[in-house]
């Protein structure tokens, strides 16, 4: 089995997920006693979200690419970016090591491929929903027509993320608004929807949506088990 190694705290909430479904789907492929292998680095989230806010990308690719040098000496042979949002600095990341970076946007392109759907809402950060770095390569790598939220639907689901569920608070007036958001993108004619921001799973169920929803912190752990069980 491979040593995984997840840069995390972004939130630690969906973090604490990660760490779990890695442990559980190792169970169920290996049974018995298994569980993953891993190295976790977990930052500080107020450093990172001061550094979004600002736009200093950059540096906050510096901070992460440190981690992925700290996760690759303590014997990591695959790293996981345990946030959509952060993908944004994916290629720093990435050229900071000589092991490979699971992407979360490609793993979760290829779940919506194999459930044969191609037109897909993306709900997220606002960084997720409308910048190129992650809705650009699900339609040019994945293949995938994406969709958005409005403007002041955009605004409320990244409110959100930052305000709860980033803080461990799960509302159900909150469920509910993202239920009427997914029925909008359901209107406009998405076939399934990401949730393309680690926490919104833990708010957000299948049940929640009339159409197949594509949780990315555990879609992410699939690939990364796999792959870490692949030789
Ligand atoms: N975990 C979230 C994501 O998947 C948002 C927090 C962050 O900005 O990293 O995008």
């Amino acid at each position: 089995m491979k040593t995984l190694g997840l840069i995390g705290g972004m939130s630690w909430e969906s973090t604490a997920e990660y760490y779990r479904l890695l442990n559980e789907l190792t169970r169920e492929r290996l049974g018995g006693l298994h569980s993953a292998r891993l190295v976790l680095y977990s930052v500080d989230f107020a450093t990172v979200e001061r550094l979004q806010a600002e736009g200093r990308w950059t540096e906050a690719g510096e901070l992460l690419a440190g981690a992925a040098r700290s996760l690759e000496a303590a014997g990591a042979d695959l790293l996981l970016i345990c946030t959509n949002t952060m993908h944004k600095v994916a290629d720093q990341v990435a050229s900071a090591v000589s092991v490979p970076l699971l992407h979360l946007a490609d793993a979760t392109a290829a779940a919506v491929r194999t459930a044969g759907l191609r037109r897909v809402g993306l709900l997220g950060t606002a960084f997720t929903m409308e910048q190129d770095f992650y809705r650009g390569r699900l339609a040019s790598s994945g293949g995938l027509d994406v969709l958005v939220p409005a403007a002041e639907s955009r605004a409320l689901v990244h409110r959100i993320i930052y305000d709860e569920l980033c803080v461990g608070l799960v509302r159900e007036e909150s469920r509910a608004e993202f239920r009427r958001v997914i029925g909008e993108l359901v209107a406009e004619g998405a076939e399934g929807v990401i949730l393309g921001c680690t926490e919104i799973e833990l708010l957000v169920h299948p049940a929640d949506s009339p159409v197949p929803v594509f949780p990315t912190a555990r879609l992410h752990a699939e690939a990364a088990i796999t792959a870490a069980l692949t030789e």
